[in-house]
């Protein structure tokens, strides 16, 4: 047994020593427990941004890597570690790294790789602020982006024809649910030269693997579905030891985006119902959507798992369930301002994953920071709102929306 990073008494009797491979859901409640010599059931929080050595010595060996010892928790913490050792055996990935956001997650993921002059290839639609990272803030510092507009095969092809050194993709997208091709991404990448960064916020670990997929780095807001109950914000980065260690840590270690000891413990308790939460909002989600897309208000309903939706097939091959956001089409922002505004259950809300049901306006909230034609090119019309499924009866759900529009 490696008892590398573990000197509160380890208990032994977990995953990584049992030689058994045990499932998502297990793991999501064993894995990764680190117990001091208290031997608390639940995890211990260490609220503590220093730690202390016995002597000179052991801080210099410690400094060295000669001896592992935590220095100091914007580098590591043993709770923030417990969230990224869980989070990797859920995942299935060999290493993780958490950050303070999503967005932190993110903008760490392409700026370990790449430097000046360096090609990067992105997916036409997604969240708003990772589209201005990589066409905004990093072409600043020379960085050549072409995001992909027609998310067909050939396009890929064509865009991943030339050197890149790394793809950034975003499937479902937020907030249309736009569907991209994991595998055959995957491939041009590598063709490419490239690492595949695949931003799975949206499918959340329990409904999408893109590193079974082919992937290389799977990134998350954890503020979505891991904590799921809208308490604190938090990021994560998983994939190979190689790029955890060697890219993206000697990056996080100096520029500072560290995840707080008290997130990572809240969310070390949100894995262990996550993938509860997150059957029952999809499975919820698939409702709600199925009900309302034979509803005459609406000019379409978008939900990776209804027939009209254009990929389905696509999406039914590399997701477990559609997940559990839709957006729906009204005619007018007038008519989508009427909807959210006679709501009694769902609540006005641009977060997202929560366990209560909450419904924004894409076009004058989260994708407000992009011009009209990019909107319009990511199919944000002024009508389009977006419904992210929470916890509640279903049922209940689809009454407070058939009131709203009967007004
Ligand atoms: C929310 C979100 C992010 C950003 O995460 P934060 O935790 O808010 O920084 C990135 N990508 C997608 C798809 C998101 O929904």
């Amino acid at each position: 047994m490696t008892k590398r990073n573990r000197p509160w008494g380890y208990n032994p009797n977990t995953v990584q020593s049992a030689g058994r491979e045990l499932r998502p859901d297990t793991l999501a409640v064993r894995g990764a427990l680190m117990r001091t010599g208290f031997q608390e059931t639940s995890e211990a929080l260490f609220l503590n941004s220093g730690f202390t050595y016995d002597f000179a010595e052991q801080a210099e060996a410690s400094f060295a890597e000669t001896e592992d010892h935590h220095l100091y928790s914007r580098f590591s913490n043993p709770t923030v570690q417990m969230f990224e050792e869980r989070l990797a055996l859920i995942e299935g990935a060999e290493a993780a790294h958490a950050t303070g956001s999503g967005m932190s997650a993110m903008f760490a993921s392409v700026a370990c790789l790449v430097s000046s002059g360096d090609r990067v290839v992105a997916s036409g639609a997604m969240f708003s602020s990772c589209y201005v990272v990589l066409t905004e803030i990093l072409p600043r510092w020379g960085v050549e982006v072409e995001v992909v507009i027609d998310n067909t095969p050939e396009a890929w092809a064509k865009a991943l024809s030339k050197k890149a050194k790394a793809v950034f993709i975003e499937t479902p997208s937020n907030p249309l649910m736009e569907i991209v091709d994991i595998a055959l991404v995957a491939e041009l990448s590598h063709k490419a030269g490239a690492l595949l960064i695949v931003d799975n916020v949206m499918a959340s670990p329990v409904l999408q693997k893109p590193l079974e997929l082919g992937a290389d780095v799977v990134m998350y807001s954890a503020t979505k579905h891991i904590d799921g109950q809208g308490r604190v914000l938090g990021g994560a980065l998983l994939g190979s030891k190689e790029y955890i260690d060697q890219h993206l840590k000697p990056f996080t270690r100096h520029t500072g985006p560290s995840l707080s000891p008290f997130n990572a413990w809240v969310l070390l308790k949100s894995l262990e119902t996550m993938s509860m939460r997150v059957h029952k909002m999809a499975d919820s989600a698939f409702e709600v959507a199925t009900a309302m897309s034979s509803h005459a208000a609406f000019k379409n309903v978008h939900h990776p798992f209804l027939d009209s939706h254009p990929s389905q097939a696509l999406a039914k091959k590399q997701m477990l369930k559609g997940g559990t956001t839709l957006a729906l089409e009204l005619k007018s922002k007038e008519q989508a301002f009427n909807l959210m505004n006679r709501l009694e259950v769902i609540d006005i809300s641009n977060n997202l994953g929560d366990s209560r049901s909450l419904i924004t306006h894409p076009a004058s909230s989260t994708h407000r920071r992009l011009d009209p034609e990019t909107q319009a090119r990511m199919g944000i019309s002024p009508g389009t709102l977006r419904l992210s499924i929470g916890l509640e009866d279903p049922k209940d759900l689809i009454e407070d929306l058939l009131l709203a529009l009967k007004g």
